[in-house]
């Protein structure tokens, strides 16, 4: 048998195969990249981008780091995957890499977001059973309504978006959905039984950059505290420099490589990472924790046959070097207040735009028309004609979040782009 693998030479082309020959579990944007380098893609026919969504922030460094790709090319010349049924030369390297990088005893390697998420609901579930004395099988974890920490099984039984969640029950129990955002709903819940943990984005990027009060996350990790119940924080999305702290949680320290507590005067007792932990080159996420809770974990039973190859960690240790060599956790930061102090100029004369929240690189406008309607789309369209990529998220709210190695006269640019579409379309 012979199968021709055809050349792509038009966007359309691309666009019907994908229609045809993929599963329709997404909506892309009429766009068809074939090239990456730094803030700027390139489509098919040889146009070029901005892009602002940066693979969903995987891609905080840059398409096509240089420093990323050498690490991967010399290491995919060498060794890819052994399984974790024997030791490699990379992993130890690497665990103790970003354990001093972050600032915790032990990590768990995996490989996608979804995958870490997974692990840590394991991992706090375990420690509620071994550690805390919960009676089997009775543990809960508090979720934050609005919340999206991926896709799997027990993941979507705790998502309220009806997309994410219809008819892909069963559901996995135990889970106790509160407001987000909300410390005395958090404080009540924690008052149940059979508490184990609190799984919680410190930003929720996917429900529209839902940026919670200032003090949340230290209250909701001072309350954990006191009722001794871990605090899992999902930082895939807004981890590694996004928003001007190396993590949403340390949230205005400026120092860099440390989860430290010296502002933020907390920790989260598991940390869980993905996306830019690989620069978007490789698929590598990672749990991260302490000896007490990460040590309940024994041989056989947890893993992925993936999880902590050569390959990955070397592309891991280059991507978060990056992160640091290049400076980009106090860029975001920089960046970020003046994408919003001149996107808030226009806001205030707008009547499309309600406005713009964020934090460091990751902000989202807010389009002032109902959830269903095709505004936010439409924008997204405009902007992709005038060479800049972002997508809708959740209806009419577009989030921004291009990748932190963008230059200030580049962003300027960005924002004259941004702001001359968006009046196209005011009435
Ligand atoms: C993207 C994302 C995930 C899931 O990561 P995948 O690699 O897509 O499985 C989990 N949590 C948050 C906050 C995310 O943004």
């Amino acid at each position: 048998m012979s199968i021709t693998v055809e050349k792509i030479s038009a966007s359309e082309q691309a666009i019907a195969m994908e229609d045809k020959y993929g599963a329709h579990n997404y909506h892309p944007l009429p766009v068809v990249l074939a090239k990456g380098e730094g803030v700027h893609v390139w489509d098919v026919e040889g146009k070029k981008y901005y892009d602002f969504l940066s693979a969903y922030s995987a891609v905080n460094q840059g398409h096509c780091h240089p420093k990323i790709l050498s690490a991967l090319v010399e290491q995919a010349n060498t060794l890819t995957l052994t399984s974790r049924a024997f030791y490699n030369d990379v992993l130890g390297p690497f665990e103790k890499y970003i354990t001093h990088y972050f600032d915790y005893d032990k990590v768990l390697p995996m490989n996608t977001g979804a995958e870490a998420v997974e692990t840590a609901i394991k991992l706090c579930r375990k420690w509620a059973y071994e550690k805390k004395g919960i009676q089997e099988d009775a543990a809960k974890i508090i979720v934050a309504n609005g919340n999206f920490h991926g896709r799997t099984t027990t993941i979507v039984s705790f998502s309220n978006d009806p997309d994410a969640r219809k008819n892909f029950g069963p559901y996995t129990p135990g889970f106790v959905n509160v407001p987000y955002n909300d410390l005395n709903a958090l404080a009540e819940a924690l008052r149940q039984d059979n508490i184990a943990g609190f799984l919680v984005e410190p930003i929720q990027g996917e429900a529209g950059v839902f940026v919670p009060d200032d003090n949340y996350m230290a209250e909701a990790a001072r309350l954990c505290k006191e009722a001794g119940v871990l605090l899992l924080a999902d930082e895939v999305q807004t981890g590694i420099g996004r928003t001007g702290s190396l993590l949403a949680v340390c949230k205005g320290c400026t120092c860099s490589g440390k989860t430290c507590e010296s502002k933020a005067g907390f920790k989260p007792d598991v940390l869980i990472l993905g996306k830019a932990v690989s620069g978007g080159v490789f698929p590598v996420s990672a749990v991260l924790a302490n000896d007490e809770v990460m040590n309940v974990i024994k041989p056989g039973q947890h893993g992925s046959t993936f999880g902590g190859n050569p390959l990955g960690c070397k592309v891991a240790i280059a991507a978060l070097d990056v992160i640091l060599e290049e400076d980009l956790t106090a860029k975001a930061g920089k960046l970020g207040e003046l994408f919003r102090k001149e996107i808030n100029k226009y806001v205030e004369e707008s009547d499309l735009v309600t406005l713009v929240r964020g934090r460091g690189l990751l902000n989202a406008i807010v389009i002032n028309d109902t959830e269903d309607s095709s505004t936010a789309w439409d924008i997204c369209v405009a902007l992709k004609e005038n060479g800049l990529l972002a997508k809708p998220t959740h209806g009419n709210i577009i989030r921004f979040a291009p990748p932190l190695v963008m230059t200030e006269a580049e962003l300027r640019e960005c924002i004259d782009i941004i702001i001359s579409t968006l009046k196209q379309f005011e009435k």
